[in-house]
C-alpha cells in the first residue's frame, strides 16, 4: 500500500493473449510437449514473417542463442567480440564462455546503442566479431557498422532482446546480423516465460546451427529421413524448448499486432505528455533517429544525476508507480574485469546513462486510468 491507497501500478504485467490457455491445453492433450513439434513449427514461422530471418530456430533463451552464437562462430581463446557495456550480462556471458574476450565500447549519448564512432579504435587483429544491442528497440547505426564489419572481415550478431517488430532503415531488425538472438522472457514485449529464438541469416550456418541446437547430433536430419541414425557428430547443448512453451508463444506471436498497438499508444502517450515536464525540468526523453521505427519495448527518462534519480522512483513509488533503474556497466562489473577489457577510450556515456536512466511502467495491458496516474505522478516531481 502507498499514499494514494490505491494498488501500485506495476512495472511489468505480463499479457494473456486470446487463446493462450487453449493452445497450452492443446499441447499438453497432444502429448507431443518435447521440442520441435507443431506450435514450435506455427510459433517459428509467424516470428519469420515479423522478422524476415531466412530461418529461425526456437531456443530456451536470448541467452541460449547468444551462446550458440558462439559456438557456430568457432570462437577460440584470446579472440575478441566487441559489444556495448550498456547491455544485459549475457550478451557477454555467452562469449567469455568459450573463452573470447568481450571488448567493451560505449554507447552514443542519444540513443544509448553502441556508439558506431568507436568501434574503429576498439578492433586488434584478435577482433573475430561485434554484438549490437538495440537498446529500447531502437536500431543501432547499422550502415556503418555493416560496412566497418565488411572491411575487417568480422561476423556481426544482433542481441535483438528488444527489438523484435523495429525497422532500420526500412528493414526489420533481426535481419542485419548473420545471427540475430531473439529473447521471449516474461519482461519482453512477447512472451513465453523463458524462451528465445536464434535467427539465421546465413544459410550457410543452418545445418551446423541445428546441431549444436540438439545436443552437437544430426537428429534433425534424422527426423527428416536424411540419415538413418542420428549420431554426436559436433559439440553442442540442448537448447530447444518444449512444444508447450511455443504453443503459449504461437498465441502470443498472433497476438502480435494488438500487444505493440496498446504498447505504442502507452509509449505516445508518456512521450507526448511529459514533453513539457522534461524540458521544465532539464529530463531527456529518448531520441529516436530518422530511419528508426522501435517497438515500444521500453519508456525511459534520463534524470539530471544519480540522487535525482533516485528521489524520482522513490517520489513515483510513494504514489503508487513502480518504476525500474536499468544496466549497470560490464565494463567494471566483478566478471567483465575479470574476462573483459574496455575500448580505447573508456565508457563515460556508459557510466553517466547506467546512474541516471529510469524506466516508466509499459505494458500491453496498462489501461488509459494507470498511464494517467504514472503521468501524474511524474509531473509533480521537481528536479532539485
Ligand atoms: C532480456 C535480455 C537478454 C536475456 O534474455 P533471456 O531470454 O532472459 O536469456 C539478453 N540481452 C538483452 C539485451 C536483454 O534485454
Amino acid at each position: 500500500m502507498n499514499a494514494t491507497g490505491l494498488t501500485a501500478i506495476p512495472f511489468n504485467v505480463p499479457h494473456i493473449s486470446e487463446n493462450e490457455l487453449d493452445y497450452l491445453a492443446e499441447a499438453v492433450l497432444r502429448r507431443f510437449t518435447r521440442g520441435d513439434g507443431p506450435f514450435t513449427e506455427r510459433a517459428t514461422r509467424l516470428l519469420r514473417e515479423i522478422t524476415g530471418a531466412r530461418r529461425a530456430l526456437l531456443t530456451t533463451s536470448c541467452t541460449h542463442a547468444l551462446e550458440m552464437s558462439a559456438l557456430l562462430l568457432d570462437l577460440r581463446p584470446g579472440d575478441e567480440v566487441i559489444m556495448p557495456s550498456f547491455t544485459f550480462m549475457s550478451t557477454a556471458n555467452a562469449y567469455a564462455l568459450r573463452g573470447a574476450v568481450p571488448v567493451f565500447a560505449d554507447c552514443r549519448p542519444d540513443t544509448l546503442n553502441l556508439d558506431e564512432r568507436l568501434l574503429e579504435a576498439a578492433i586488434t587483429d584478435r577482433t573475430r566479431a561485434v554484438v549490437v544491442v538495440h537498446y529500447a528497440g531502437v536500431g543501432c547505426a547499422m550502415d556503418e557498422i555493416g560496412e566497418l564489419a565488411r572491411r575487417h572481415g568480422l561476423a556481426v550478431i544482433e542481441d535483438n532482446a528488444h527489438g523484435l517488430g523495429g525497422f532500420y532503415q526500412d528493414r526489420p531488425l533481426g535481419s542485419f546480423g548473420c545471427m540475430t538472438a531473439q529473447s521471449f522472457h516474461e519482461t519482453k514485449n512477447v512472451q513465453c516465460g523463458e524462451g528465445g529464438a536464434l535467427l539465421l541469416n546465413d544459410a550457410g550456418l543452418v545445418e551446423r546451427a541445428e546441431i549444436v541446437r540438439e545436443k552437437g547430433t544430426d537428429r534433425s536430419r534424422f527426423f527428416r529421413g536424411q540419415v538413418d541414425k542420428y549420431r554426436w557428430v559436433d559439440i553442442g547443448s540442448s537448447y530447444l524448448p518444449s512444444d508447450v512453451l511455443a504453443a503459449q508463444l504461437t498465441s502470443q506471436l498472433e497476438s502480435f499486432d494488438k500487444i505493440q498497438f496498446r504498447r505504442q499508444s502507452a509509449w505516445h502517450r508518456y512521450h507526448e505528455e511529459l514533453a513539457d515536464w522534461a524540458a521544465e525540468n532539464g529530463v531527456a526523453q529518448p531520441t529516436i533517429p530518422d530511419g528508426c521505427t522501435h517497438p515500444a519495448h521500453l519508456y525511459y527518462l534520463l534524470l539530471p544525476d544519480l540522487a535525482n534519480r533516485q528521489a524520482f522512483i522513490g517520489h513515483l513509488a510513494d504514489r503508487g508507480a513502480q518504476a525500474a533503474f536499468h544496466y549497470q556497466p560490464l565494463h567494471d562489473s566483478p566478471a567483465g574485469l575479470r574476462y573483459g577489457r574496455t575500448a580505447p577510450g573508456g565508457c563515460p556515456v556508459t557510466e553517466e546513462v547506467a546512474d541516471r536512466l529510469v524506466r516508466l511502467p509499459l505494458f500491453a495491458d496498462l489501461d488509459d486510468a494507470g498511464l494517467s496516474r504514472v503521468i501524474d505522478a511524474v509531473r509533480t516531481y521537481e528536479v532539485s
